[in-house]
């Protein structure tokens, strides 16, 4: 988080106070650091410099448009797994010949948008996938450069909800089938095979799960190379991991040894799908004390940030670092659970925080970046939370706060209409 630093007692995002932009944009308000973005980019690019590598950041970890044409003009290619995401990659002026398109259920229209735009592969998780692709191609008159994702069958470590590399997991298709897959896809029209993927897992903070992984893709790779199958890239996916409280820094540098060679033997692109790293740490969640409460033991600071806002905790048991904007005198002070207004026991930030508040403090919730913003919702009727990002010394709001009005507005044009299923 060193992009969020005490500068004369007031927490700071590159040198501008997060208290001049509570003033300026209001509370909650996720802040992001567009240097944090290109630091943690540019760790990658120098971890992986002189292979032949693609980075596609996942767009579901931060969507934002003012985010997505910040890494477009670092460099990055993306990682869509929508309809909408493509949308927004295009409109934040993303080449279509470095994007690829995961996720288990792409449907007709985004399948058909994605051809029309050329995106550079589909990474196909089933084989009614591979046939709903190459049928689509086909009637329209395009060919769809794709990869199959399998499941290594490794166990990475992580929570398990973030788990999707295990044989248990929805996705990809087993080690096993990959032969007969791409047998079938060299035999189909409106196909062209390219790569071959995983994704093992996210928040992983330990080397040992992507050596199991790499060694396991690596053989199959020289199987399906031997049995005259062509191979040119080979996509790890995402899932490294970043520091929430003390995790250690992410061993990029054992990642590049252990592909080196492998890849430079055989004369494969690598592609990667980070999310998290490149911006989890970039941001933070700026959100006010509505009021402190004491039950019995407890006490409560309630925030005007909720669940809705930022799931994690709440979906997780995420732990992320809590800090006063106004830097505290004294630590240990009290412990104290920071809680949103949402009715549900789950709608905590954190808990057991050794702050003091009170009403109408500032606090930042850290480490905000990565699957804040893009999981938040409308519970509870609450809008979505402003984005301001921090460039050149300068911050700029990149997304309105959403107003109830907007809330409301698809549901009152229906709300004096006669019943009908015309549509
Ligand atoms: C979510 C996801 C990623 C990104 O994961 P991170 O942990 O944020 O790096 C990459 N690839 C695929 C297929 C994903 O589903």
């Amino acid at each position: 988080m060193s992009n969020f630093k005490y500068q004369n007692q007031e927490l700071a995002c590159d040198q501008i106070p997060l208290r001049e932009l509570a003033e300026a944009f209001g509370t909650p308000t996720f802040v992001y650091s567009g240097a944090a973005i290109e630091t943690a980019y540019q760790r990658l690019t120098t971890a992986f410099q002189g292979l032949n590598t693609l980075i596609c950041y996942a767009v579901k970890a931060n969507a934002n448009l003012s985010v997505l044409k910040r890494l477009h003009e670092l460099g990055a290619g993306f990682d869509i797994v929508s309809g909408g995401e493509l949308a927004r990659v295009l409109r934040a002026g993303a080449d279509p010949r470095k994007i690829v398109f995961s996720g288990v259920g792409k449907q007709d229209h985004e399948i058909e948008a994605a051809l029309e735009a050329g995106i550079h592969c589909f990474n196909i998780e089933s084989d009614a996938e591979l046939d709903r692709i190459a049928s689509i191609a086909t009637t329209t008159g395009h060919i769809a450069p794709i990869s199959l994702r399998v499941n290594p069958d490794v166990d990475p470590e992580t929570h398990p909800y973030i788990s999707t590399g295990l044989n248990t997991a929805k996705f990809g298709v087993p080690m096993a089938e990959a032969e007969a897959f791409y047998r079938k896809a060299a035999s189909l029209t409106g196909i062209e095979i390219l790569g071959i993927d995983c994704h093992i897992g996210s928040q992983i903070t330990s080397i040992t799960p992507y050596l199991a992984a790499i060694d396991k893709m690596f053989t199959l790779i020289d199987r399906l190379m031997l049995s005259g199958i062509s191979i040119k890239h080979f996509d790890l996916g995402g899932g490294m991991g970043v520091r929430y409280e003390n995790e250690p820094e992410f061993p990029l540098g054992a990642l590049r040894a252990a592909l080196e060679q492998r890849l430079n033997d055989r004369n494969l692109q690598l592609v990667i799908e980070p999310g998290r790293y490149l911006v989890a740490n970039a941001g933070v969640l700026l959100t006010k004390v509505i009021h402190t409460k004491a039950n019995h033991e407890k006490k409560f600071a309630v925030v005007d940030a909720a669940m809705n806002d930022l799931l994690r905790p709440a979906l997780y048991g995420a732990v992320q670092e809590v800090l006063a904007v106004q830097e505290p005198m004294e630590t240990g002070a009290h412990t104290i659970d920071v809680v949103g207004p949402i009715c549900e026991t789950g709608d905590f930030l954190a808990k057991d925080c050794s702050l003091d508040l009170k009403a109408d403090d500032l606090i930042a919730i850290c480490s905000a970046g990565a699957y804040g913003m893009s999981m938040s919702s409308n519970y509870n009727t609450r809008g979505r939370a402003a984005e301001v990002l921090v460039e050149g010394g300068q911050a700029r709001l990149v997304r309105t706060r959403e107003s109830v009005e907007t809330q409301l507005a698809l549901e009152i044009e229906h709300l004096d209409k006669p019943s009908t299923t015309e549509h």
